[in-house]
């Protein structure tokens, strides 16, 4: 069975337990986490890393992008965690 979530259950579920920072997977050339921050109602990417410090790139996404990082892994103890991440138990 395929576990999917939807845009407005990850903002739920990351207002509710309180959770700004979302790690959802690691620079492939300095390993330093990229995260998902919840700002209020709105949902941005962080993908500053070592390798790209001078540059911002904190970018807006949606939250239906956030649900599709989750939803796109696949169904084992790594979607669990990431899905932790953002506060929801799948
Ligand atoms: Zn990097």
């Amino acid at each position: 069975m395929t576990t999917m979530v939807t845009g407005e259950q990850v903002k739920d579920a990351m207002t509710k337990a309180g959770i700004t920072f979302a790690a959802v997977r690691q620079c492939s050339i300095c390993e330093r986490p990229l995260f998902f921050e919840r700002r209020g109602e709105d949902v941005f990417f962080d993908s500053n890393c070592e390798c790209v410090r001078a540059i911002s790139q904190v970018q807006p996404r949606t939250w239906e992008e956030a649900a599709a990082i989750i939803n796109q892994r696949a169904e084992g103890p790594s979607k669990t965690a990431l899905a932790k991440e953002f506060g929801l138990t799948i």
